[in-house]
């Protein structure tokens, strides 16, 4: 059986903002329009008997993010009734958190999590001009103002050492890495967990102009400058996990290192899909051929099924470019849908493979230089 690093549960299929680069809505998939808007209390009773017997399978932990869509439009009453039910299978040792644009952060909302044991993560790209680019109200209309809003909520709850898990920033290559730095430091913000855009070898992501230019591997260099020169840093995964692995440590999620990362997908529905970024692929890219649903089916029996095991094994890179690459232990091909072509499918390099080589070529260096300094 596949091991489960993270369930992501879709609450709500819709979202009360329209971000120009969403996978969900504004990359081809129109699948969410056949969704229920929002997760049925029977489908989370479901859910929470297939948690329940993977615990007991799997022994150990995994975590469970609510996603949507964005989950808050859920509203106090169901959020209640959603955490109360995962919280009466799920203990205090399994994280439980939302992936939230925080516009809708309320007090009540964040005594809720407080009470559930349920840390928050906000989605913000970065100081007003860049956040308002591409993460836009459905009428053009910035949001910027109304995430700061309830960033500011969560940091005066009495519980934000808790409840305020982060920030997840979508890199924007033509801003200033050291602006954003600044930024998101003066924020406050415990990490940031910043994320190449969603974009693939036949639709290349903003800001790349071909597949041998390094836009995004420039700004990261920049960043890593930035960030190793503060005497007390937030956290920033994506450089953890870089310099971690050019230690010889391991890789912990997705998207950078070897890693057998397991994730499933509970939709709104109760169905069972693949890590939903593959949306930005094509149309239903993230759809088993198996109409699995929590109401009908075994998570336990999806995980241990050999249709499940192969969409797990598409995070390991199987394009030869890859496996011939001095660094592929330290880049693990990026994330799948950025390896994604019409003819070859995903078995190409990650469309930022310059980009990480960049990155990864300036870690080792400091690194080198650091030892011969030693
Ligand atoms: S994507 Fe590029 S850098 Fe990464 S493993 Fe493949 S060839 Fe190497």
């Amino acid at each position: 059986m596949v091991e489960i690093d993270t369930i992501l549960i879709k609450v709500a299929s819709q979202c009360n903002i329209n971000c120009s680069y969403c996978y969900v809505y504004n990359m081809g998939d129109d699948s969410w329009a056949n969704m229920p808007n929002f997760i049925s209390q029977e489908t989370v009773e479901a859910i929470t008997k297939e948690l329940e017997a993977l615990k007991t399978t799997q022994k150990r932990p995994f975590a469970i993010v609510l996603h949507g869509g964005e989950p808050l439009l859920l509203g106090v009453r169901r959020l209640e009734l959603l955490l109360h039910s995962l919280r009466k299978t799920i203990p205090d040792n399994y994280c439980i958190s939302i992936q939230t644009n925080g516009m809708l952060i309320s007090d009540k909302i964040l005594d809720l999590c407080s009470r559930y044991k349920t840390s928050i993560s906000i989605s913000l790209d970065g100081p007003v001009s860049i956040h308002d680019n591409h993460r836009l109200g459905h009428k053009g209309e910035g949001t910027y103002h109304r995430v700061i809003e309830g960033i500011e909520k969560l940091k005066a709850h009495p519980d934000a050492s808790f409840l305020f898990a982060g920030l997840l920033a979508v890199i924007d290559p033509t801003s200033n890495p050291h602006t954003i730095y600044r930024f998101f430091k003066d924020i406050g913000t415990p990490n940031v967990d910043f994320l190449y855009r969603d974009g693939n070898h036949a639709k290349l992501p903003f800001g790349k102009e071909t597949f041998q230019s390094t836009e995004y591997g420039t700004w990261l260099a920049g960043l890593l400058d930035i960030y190793l020169a503060d005497q007390s840093p937030i956290k920033i995964r994506i450089l953890d996990d870089i310099i971690r692995l050019a230690l010889g440590g391991l890789g912990l999620k997705e998207g950078v290192g070897v890693t057998d990362f397991g994730i499933a997908v509970i939709d709104t529905d109760g169905s069972v899909t693949k890590n939903d970024t593959l949306k930005s692929s094509y149309k239903g890219a993230d759809r088993f051929l198996e109409h699995w649903n929590i109401h009908t089916h075994r998570l336990v029996d999806i995980f241990a099924s050999d249709e499940f095991a192969h969409a797990h094994a598409l995070q390991r890179p199987s394009s030869l470019i890859c496996q011939a690459c001095p660094e592929l232990r330290i880049c693990g091909g990026g994330m799948p849908l950025h390896r994604w072509k019409s003819d070859s499918e995903y078995d190409n390099p990650s469309v930022y493979c310059n980009d990480q080589l960049l990155i990864i070529n300036k870690v080792k260096a400091i690194l080198l230089e650091a030892k011969q300094c030693a």
